[in-house]
C-alpha cells in the first residue's frame, strides 16, 4: 500500500512540474512571439488600417532556390508600384480621402528585403502540393515576426498602418492577398503574394497590385461568391451588371490590363468596404454585403443569400467554349451543305452529259459550239 502510495505520489508530481513547465516556459514563448504586436488583438482591421491617411508597405522579394531577383526585375516591380500606389491615391481623391503610401526602397533600403526560401516556390514547381502552398504562407509570417523591425518601421514614419508585399521571382495562376479576420483567430499581419509573372508568361501589370493591396484594407473580390463575406450569387451579378470597370471583380467583365496604368475603377461598393462610404443604398437589397466594421472583415451579419458556387471568371471561360462549340457546329453544317450541293451538281451534270450524248446533231457541229453562229 505504502509503495502504491509512493508511486501515485510520483506521477502526480511529475504533472505537476509539467504543467508549471508548460505554462511558464513555453506560454511565455508563445506570447514572446506575439510581442510587441499584442496591443493589436483589440483592433479591427489587421496590420493594414484604413486606406485614408498613412500607411506603409515592406517589400518582400523572395528567392527561392530556382530563381533570384535581379535589380532589373526589382525595377520592373517599382514602376509597377509607383502605378498602383498613384491609382489608389487619386482614387481615394474622388472620395475625398488623402491616401498616402510609403514604399519607396528605393530611397529607403529598410523598406525592402530578401528573402531566401529554401525550397521551391510553390508556383515553380509542378508538384506542388496545398502542404506546400501551407508551408510557404507560414514561412513568410516567421520571416515577417523575426526579420523585420516593423514596429521601428512605423515609428520611423509615424505611422500606426503596415502591410507586407511579397513578390515572387517566379510564374503563378494567382496572386493572393492574406487578410486578417477580426473574428478568426487569424494572424495580425496582412500580406499579399505576388508574381512577376503569370503562367501563361506575361508580366503581372499594376492593376493586379492594387487589386490585391486593396484587398488588405477590406475590398472583397467580387466576381465570385463569398459566403463567409456575405457575397451571393444576385449581387455578383449585380454588380457585373452595374459597376464593370470596379477594380475588385479582376479580369471578369471587359477590363483589359495595361502595363502602363490601370483603366478599372474603385466603384462606390469597394469604396463602401474600404470604409470611404458609411451607406450605399445597395445594402437595403443585399444586406448580406453590411459590414460590422469599416475596413474590415468579419463574418456576415445578414446571412441570407444564395452562396452557390458562382464565379464570373468561370462563366466567361464557359461562354468561350460554348461559343467555340456553337462555330464548330455551324462549320461542320456549313461543309456538309457544300458536300450535298456538291454531289447533287455533280449528279446533275451527269444526267445532262448522258442527254447530251443521245442527242444527234445533224449538222455534225460540235455540240460545245451548237448555239453559236458561223
Ligand atoms: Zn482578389
Amino acid at each position: 500500500m505504502y509503495r502504491f502510495r509512493k508511486i501515485f505520489s510520483y506521477i502526480v508530481t511529475f504533472f505537476l512540474i509539467a504543467n508549471i513547465y508548460i505554462n511558464v516556459f513555453i506560454d511565455a514563448k508563445a506570447s514572446e512571439l506575439v510581442y510587441p504586436y499584442e496591443e493589436w488583438d483589440i483592433e479591427t482591421t489587421g496590420s493594414a488600417k484604413y486606406l485614408d491617411g498613412s500607411t506603409v508597405f515592406v517589400c518582400i522579394f523572395l528567392n527561392d532556390i530556382s530563381a533570384t531577383w535581379t535589380v532589373s526585375e526589382k525595377k520592373r516591380v517599382m514602376d509597377n508600384m509607383d502605378i498602383a500606389c498613384d491609382y489608389l491615391t487619386f482614387q481615394g481623391n474622388i472620395y475625398g480621402k488623402k491616401v498616402n503610401l510609403i514604399y519607396d526602397f528605393t530611397k529607403d533600403s529598410g523598406l525592402c528585403y530578401d528573402f531566401n526560401y529554401r525550397r521551391t516556390f510553390p508556383g515553380n514547381c509542378s508538384a506542388s502540393s496545398d502542404d506546400d502552398v501551407y508551408e510557404l504562407y507560414e514561412a513568410i509570417r516567421a520571416f515577417i515576426y523575426e526579420d523585420i523591425p516593423s514596429i521601428e518601421i512605423m515609428d520611423r514614419y509615424d505611422v500606426d498602418s503596415i502591410a507586407y508585399l511579397v513578390f515572387i521571382d517566379g510564374e503563378s495562376d494567382n496572386a493572393a492577398a492574406y487578410s486578417y479576420y477580426c473574428n478568426y483567430s487569424s494572424y495580425y499581419e496582412e500580406f499579399a503574394l505576388i508574381p512577376l509573372r503569370w503562367t501563361s508568361g506575361y508580366e503581372v501589370n499594376p492593376d493586379t497590385y492594387a487589386h490585391e493591396i486593396l484587398h488588405l484594407f477590406g475590398a472583397r473580390d467580387l466576381y465570385t461568391t463569398q459566403e463567409r463575406n456575405g457575397i451571393t450569387k444576385d449581387f455578383v451579378k449585380y454588380v457585373a451588371r452595374e459597376y464593370p470597370q470596379d477594380i475588385m471583380l479582376g479580369y471578369a467583365t471587359d477590363g483589359v490590363s495595361w502595363e502602363d496604368h490601370i483603366s478599372s475603377d474603385i466603384s462606390k461598393i469597394t469604396a463602401y468596404f474600404l470604409g470611404w462610404n458609411g451607406y450605399i443604398y445597395e445594402l437595403e437589397e443585399y444586406p448580406s454585403i453590411e459590414v460590422e466594421y469599416r475596413a474590415s472583415f468579419t463574418y456576415k451579419i445578414n446571412p441570407s443569400g444564395n452562396y452557390i458556387d458562382y464565379t464570373l471568371k468561370g462563366r466567361k471561360t464557359d461562354e468561350k467554349t460554348y461559343m467555340a462549340n456553337i462555330l464548330e457546329i455551324v462549320c461542320c453544317i456549313g461543309i456538309l451543305i457544300y458536300f450535298v450541293l456538291s454531289i447533287i451538281k455533280n449528279v446533275k451534270n451527269i444526267t445532262h452529259k448522258s442527254i447530251d450524248e443521245n442527242i444527234v446533231y445533224t449538222d455534225e457541229k460540235n455540240p460545245d459550239d451548237y448555239h453559236g453562229f458561223n
